[in-house]
């Protein structure tokens, strides 16, 4: 009935049955809106954990890709090599690995400087 877009049974007490049943935990504020709506992603949500999600801040990791744009040196971090299990520590140089932006706390993501922010992941001096 709901997927073809009749969703006028689908009440607080139906989603609380149907996440009880499919074991999803329903967030407190989320309930009675539509269930895809606790699934969008937002900037400053808990940081992803396991392998390849972090990156090493140490500027000085040899692990780091170098690249420049308009004469400003940028370091890439190379997050298969610095974080291959989802551990703690740079699996290169030891430093403690982070998992999100040191500027504005969001997730991290590809490449070298912050999409949310702009701010570098790595500094460069
Ligand atoms: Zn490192
Ligand atoms: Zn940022």
């Amino acid at each position: 009935m709901f997927e073809q877009g009749d969703g006028t049974k689908l009440n607080d007490d139906a989603v609380t049955k149907l996440c009880a049943k499919f074991g999803i935990e329903l967030p407190k504020e989320e309930k009675g809106q539509a269930v895809s709506a606790a699934a969008v992603p937002r900037p400053l949500a808990a940081a992803a954990t396991g392998p390849h999600t972090a990156f090493c801040p140490n500027p000085a990791c040899p692990s780091h890709f170098e690249y420049f744009v308009d004469g400003r040196r940028f370091l890439r971090p190379d997050r298969e090599k610095q974080d291959p299990v989802g551990g703690k520590f740079c699996a290169i140089c030891g430093e403690v690995l982070e998992h999100s932006c040191p500027n504005c706390g969001a997730p991290v993501h590809e490449g070298g400087v912050c999409s949310y922010c702009g701010s570098p992941y790595v500094a460069v001096l």
